[in-house]
């Protein structure tokens, strides 16, 4: 049986902040929802309480070893005033696949569930309303041992928080190319490592090649796989795709890259499309031949942020190439367009991905 939430609510409800200051991840609801693991009771004391820092030993394994994952996900707000989520249980489900490689004990998917469904009731009025304006949900786990030795946690915490977020493009201009910088010294990911992992580590290692691009005047980097520096990875923290002579491209899963929802679900919505798209190993090279060939139509990165991400300049080395005049492909807005109408009921759900 599912084990019961308890819930604690708030006495003092904060003021929520105007749309046009949201941003990204900088307020946070009135509530937070913890639970707690150990090896002899397994995840227990579910619980709502009112957002709260933590209090933790300065020992805690997580500070000093990573045990850290996490996910990022959204609600949306309906027209007729309904509260949607875009395929949660894949994130759960994610979740889990960053336990096992991290050594973290598999969260139950149902009480996961109940969790964020809970929790987002109780402060649903956080939804922004506003076109493009969202709430980010950001479920992570920390071990929290009081312990030095290296070897995996026997307790840990699991934790949901809620952020009402901004449009990712300003309205009016709705999607804007990025220029990429293709990175050829540093790499995020090795095959057999933590690159399929949602986990905090991953991200502090992407932070300096990011900082060095936007020097150099661009906005992301491209990753590439660590052993011949050849093949295309992942785009700053999205997927990637690239529309070539009529037909869809994405790298294939190649055990250092990570599943993102918005991949799948592009591929998903191509297919249904009958437009067709192939998994496989893509090198940057290619890429710039059928750009000199005049064939590269489209790039776009996918993920729960922007949704598409229209890619407009890449520089690999000397060379650089501009995709589709710098204009957004007809492609790229479709698939945005039918993707966030989905998820904010102005589309028909045919996938049933919505819930
Ligand atoms: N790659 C990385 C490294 C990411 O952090 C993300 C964001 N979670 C993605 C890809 C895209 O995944 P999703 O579509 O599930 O947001």
């Amino acid at each position: 049986m599912l084990q019961t939430i308890e819930v604690t609510k708030t006495s003092q409800k904060k003021t929520k902040p105007n749309h046009s200051e949201l941003g990204f991840g900088k307020f946070f609801t009135d509530h937070m929802f913890t639970m707690d693991y150990s090896t002899d009771k397994g995840w227990h004391s579910p619980r709502i309480t009112p957002y709260a820092p933590l209090t933790l030993e300065p020992s805690s394994m997580v500070f000093h070893y990573g045990q850290a994952v996490f996910e990022g996900l959204k609600a949306y707000r309906t027209a007729d005033n309904r509260v949607q989520l875009f395929r949660p249980l894949k994130n759960v489900k994610r979740m889990n696949l960053s336990n096992e490689r991290l050594s973290m004990p598999e969260i139950p998917e149902d009480l996961a569930m109940e969790a964020l469904k809970n929790l987002i009731e109780i402060d649903k009025e956080w939804i922004p309303t506003e076109e493009g304006c969202s709430l980010y949900i950001r479920p992570f786990i920390i071990a929290t041992d009081a312990f030095l030795g290296v070897r995996p946690s026997s307790t840990y915490k699991f934790m949901i928080i809620l952020s009402p977020v901004g449009a990712y493009y300003n309205s009016g201009e709705q999607l804007q190319p990025v220029s990429i910088y293709v990175e050829n010294e540093y790499v995020r990911a090795v095959r057999g490592g933590v690159g399929i992992a949602k986990t905090a580590g991953n991200y502090a290692g992407s932070l300096r090649a990011q900082t060095e691009a936007e020097k150099l005047g661009y906005d992301q980097v491209l990753w590439l796989d660590a052993i011949e520096k050849k093949y295309v990875e992942e785009v700053g923290s999205m997927n990637i795709f690239f529309k070539i002579g009529g037909k869809v491209y994405t790298p294939e899963l190649s055990g250092s890259i990570l599943d993102g929802i918005t991949r799948t679900s592009v591929i998903e919505l191509l297919e249904h499309w009958n437009i067709p798209v192939e998994q496989k190993r893509i090198s940057v090279e290619e890429i710039f031949e059928a750009s000199e060939r005049g064939e590269l139509e489209e790039i776009f990165g996918t993920g729960t942020a922007a949704v598409i991400s229209p890619v407009g300049k890449l520089k690999w080395g000397e060379r650089e190439l501009t995709v589709g005049n710098g204009k957004v492909g007809q492609l790229s807005l479709d698939v945005y367009n039918t993707i966030t109408g989905i998820q904010t009921g102005t589309v028909e759900d045919e996938l049933n991905w919505t819930l």
